[in-house]
């Protein structure tokens, strides 16, 4: 067996053992290999193992890996998980079947006029930021109904949840206290939006470190990148 596959088999005992633990169902997890700064081959090798979703943080890198992996497409399903400026809109909007880090409007609006009416709607979650540093992304959990309320009625997004990257902390409690306040965030947003019709299946919360934690505090899709690639380079977590 080659490595990415041992390390994607290692990954999803993980989560199996962290749904045990907290009587979750393993269903309810689903994994999002994250590929950033890995090439196509990588993730051909993944996909072989049987992983089909995958997550890229820089749109010119990863249109070309969804170029060069045409081939396997429409298997694949991309996700689109780092910063997005509005100038790279169109190009996501072309490429990708989920955007997890909707957090303006004007983003927001931009994918939706720019996502083909041949294409299904654009996937989409609110990134939110619970930490309250202002260098962050994210909305602000006070404005994060109302984005969502906006969202919704865009009609080439399907709004599908929240997602988030709480600060990693070495001390367990304070890293679960972040994890539940984003599942706070996204139990509140999913209450309004059943009023209006629409029912909110996706936090998307959990990462290499932190898989266990995240499951815990109700995380529905995990996103790993270095369990399962191996170590990347200096070009770290959230550059543009
Ligand atoms: C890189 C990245 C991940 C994966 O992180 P790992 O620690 O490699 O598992 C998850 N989410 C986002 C937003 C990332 O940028």
């Amino acid at each position: 067996m080659g490595m990415i596959a041992s390390k994607l088999q290692l990954v999803q005992s993980r989560i199996k053992q962290a749904c045990l633990k907290v009587d979750r169902l393993p269903d309810e997890v689903t994994l999002l290999a994250v590929s950033k700064t890995f090439d196509a081959d990588a993730v051909r090798e993944a996909f072989s193992a049987g992983q089909r979703r995958f997550g890229e943080n820089y749109v010119q890198e990863a249109v070309e890996k969804i170029t060069a992996l045409a081939d396997l497409r429409p298997q694949l399903e991309w996700h689109m998980i780092g910063p997005l400026q509005s100038n790279k809109t169109r190009v996501v909007a072309e490429h990708f079947d989920w955007v997890h880090t909707i957090d303006r409007l004007k983003i927001a609006q931009r994918l939706s006029e720019q996502r083909s009416p041949h294409l299904p709607p654009l996937q989409v979650c609110l990134q939110v930021n619970t930490s309250g540093e202002a260098s962050k992304s994210g909305v602000a959990p006070a404005q994060a109904v109302a984005l969502a309320r906006a969202i919704a009625q865009l009609p080439h997004l399907h709004l599908r949840g929240v997602m988030a990257l709480p600060a990693a902390s070495a001390d367990a409690p304070t890293q679960h206290q972040a994890l539940r306040e984003v599942r706070a965030v996204f139990e509140a947003v999913s209450q309004e939006m059943r009023h209006e019709g629409l029912v909110l299946d996706t936090l998307s919360m959990g990462m290499s470190a932190d898989l266990e934690a995240a499951i815990e505090q109700g995380s529905t899709m995990v996103r790993i990148g270095a369990a399962i690639f191996g170590a990347r380079g200096p070009r770290a977590l959230d550059g543009a």
